[in-house]
């Protein structure tokens, strides 16, 4: 009989609210999601960005109202 173990690493990819420190998770993977992945599935989860020319910051659906 042969046993094998494996160790299953997953990463969470979480998006942050720059505003209202809310989180929200984006997705589990076997490897951490590239940037265009991120900023994919953060504006699909109600996300939106805004440059502000030196930094790029992110908003949830809730702060999003507020700053446009
Ligand atoms: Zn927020």
């Amino acid at each position: 009989m042969a046993f094998r173990t494996e160790e299953i690493i997953t990463y969470k990819s979480i998006v942050i609210c720059d505003d209202c420190k809310k989180e929200t998770e984006l997705c589990e993977s076997a490897y951490p999601i590239g940037f265009d992945n991120r900023m994919n599935r953060a504006l699909a989860a109600g996300y939106t960005f805004k440059d502000t020319g030196k930094q790029f910051k992110n908003y949830c659906k809730d702060c999003r109202t507020t700053r446009e």
